[in-house]
């Protein structure tokens, strides 16, 4: 071998090296900021009027702020499936939390297909869909539930228990597996909390905020539900005015708590809780208390998410990763505070299905940008996959928000914006959870950017929303005959969409045990309730 050979291989062997660098580079890090029940109305990025959540408003002050995206069913598991899977709850086999059986982990999932492509992937945190979690290089989740105060964490050696807050312990793992990680390899990280899961429990932090001032209420706190589902459903339980327990209304103190913990809940309460006891308010003032409980701890809990943002984004810069890293924030599904007199989530109505989504993605993403396109927890899997170079598979059934994410920093894009058809025309959406929680009917629909139709099959009956008057969906127009052609018009839709995703036209039923071991977890809860 001559010189010049040497030399020019040298050169083709440090290009090579160089384009194998370049493209390691490009595969961007993904961290998928997970929390539960976190609605966006206790966002301030999204106007909430109850609360400050700073560094989520930085995120969304650094990336984009999705107005418009909705689960497609709206609990915990199920939309953690359609979210792993890019499937509709039917498709991913996935429909409830209570029945119907674990999730499917042999399954096709995005995390496999990102560790295919040469990503390392971790899962720390809330999982809640029993099986045990695949796709993952390293997973340590909580138990079902898990709890807020010294959780378990359970991974492939074992299972231990962390003393702490549970949101400030999930954070210390996540970074803690950062930090470990495999660094020849870009990561994706699902780092997923509990809070601010129901029962709302406040960390050390923050259990003292909020204590003498007054929350506002939201418009629809003493909503009667007339010409509703809600009025046809005698079991449901979601009311603040009746279905909070001792626990939720923090009465009682969590049995999980150490010495020094319960002293710290103890004194924290403890003055209220006796003037609560010693003079109880009754009719609209006993709902009016309840819900400043309710809401107080559902903030302390947010309160908490937001500062562990904080550390997040603060370790991503310290460590060089800040550019190269995607952060998403998101929740499993919105939820009701006080909204309709309610806590919970289920129904097809807004502040249950609208999910927070913000993304910063530096160098693609607009700083400050907004999108108001009808996006679902359906297109997260195929989202991941784009952002990483990857081809999604034909059977998921969402589609990639990658063109909205760059619509504002690609010019050629940004012209296409101005004249370009919409994203996606209508949504649709299936709970099937009844029996379950709350005892929210099964229902169906379909959302444009301006209506909604529902079909309660289990009551026979239809409700249609136009959400441009009526954005609270107090009046149910589906009599008015004058929306005659609207209502026909929908409900093709509906059907069409039906059709599109293959949705069977029988629901699966639960099985005799599983009605029974429903039925004794579900009498456990009501022998808690306050009254
Ligand atoms: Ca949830």
């Amino acid at each position: 071998m001559n010189n010049l050979t040497k030399f020019s291989l040298g050169l083709v062997f440090s290009a090579v090296l160089q384009t194998a660098n370049a493209s390691e580079q490009k595969q961007p890090n993904i961290l998928f900021v997970f929390a539960d029940d976190h609605a966006t109305h206790s966002i301030s990025a999204y106007g909430s009027k109850i609360n400050e959540t700073p560094n989520l408003d930085k995120l969304a002050n650094e990336g984009m702020l999705f107005r418009s995206a909705f689960a497609t069913n709206s609990i915990c598991g199920p939309s953690r499936a359609v979210i792993l899977t890019g499937k509709h709850s039917h498709k991913n086999g996935f429909m409830n939390n209570e029945w119907g059986g674990d999730f499917d982990g042999s399954q096709q999932t995005f995390p496999k297909l990102l560790q295919k492509a040469g990503y390392q992937t971790s899962l720390i945190g809330k999982w809640h869909l029993y099986s045990t979690p695949t796709g993952f290089d390293h997973w340590e989740i909580l138990p079902g539930q898990g709890r807020y105060y010294n959780p378990r964490f359970k991974s492939a050696t074992g299972t231990v228990e962390v003393e702490g807050y549970t949101t400030d312990v999930i954070t210390d793992r996540a970074l803690d597996w950062l930090d470990k990680r495999d660094k020849s390899k870009p990561f994706m990280m699902m780092y997923q909390h509990k809070a601010p899961h129901r029962e709302w429990a406040p960390g050390p932090d923050h259990i003292d905020k909020y204590k003498d001032i007054e929350i506002p209420e939201p418009a629809t706190l003493f909503d009667d539900h007339k010409g509703r589902a809600a009025s046809l459903s005698p079991d449901l339980e979601m009311s603040i005015s009746h279905f909070l327990t001792k626990s939720d209304l923090k009465l009682e103190p969590p049995a999980y708590l150490n010495e020094e913990q319960l002293a710290n809940w103890n004194r924290a309460y403890a003055a209220e809780n006796k003037a609560y006891r010693e003079n109880k308010p009754q009719g609209d003032a006993r709902t009016k208390w309840r819900y400043q409980r309710y809401i107080k701890d559902y903030m302390r809990s947010v309160d908490s998410i937001d500062d562990n943002l904080g550390r997040v984004m603060a370790y991503l810069k310290e460590n060089n990763l800040e550019d190269n890293t995607i952060v998403i924030y998101s929740s499993d599904q919105g939820f009701f505070l006080g909204d309709h007199g309610w806590f919970d989530k289920r129904w097809m109505y807004e502040d249950s299905i609208n999910m927070p989504l913000i993304v910063k993605w530096p160098g693609q993403v607009k700083p400050g940008s907004e999108n108001n396109d009808l996006v679902q927890n359906l297109d997260f899997a195929q989202t991941f996959l784009d952002i990483a170079g990857v081809k999604a598979p034909k059977d998921m059934q969402g589609k990639s928000l990658v063109p909205l994410m760059k619509a504002d920093t690609d010019a050629q894009n940004s012209e296409k914006t101005l004249n370009r058809e919409p994203f996606r025309d209508a949504i649709y959406y299936h709970f099937y959870e009844n029996p379950g929680w709350a005892f929210v009917p099964r229902h169906y629909g379909v959302r444009t950017d301006r209506y909604k139709l529902i079909h309660f099959y289990q009551l026979g009956t239809w409700e249609l929303y136009d959400l441009e008057k009526d954005p609270d969906e107090l009046n149910n127009i589906i009599l008015d005959e004058s929306q005659s052609s609207l209502i026909t018009q929908l409900k093709t839709r509906l059907s069409e969409l039906r059709t599109e995703y293959q949705v069977p036209e029988e629901d699966p039923e639960p099985s005799l045990m599983e009605r029974f071991k429903f039925w004794m977890m579900h009498k456990g809860l009501s022998s808690q309730l306050e009254d």
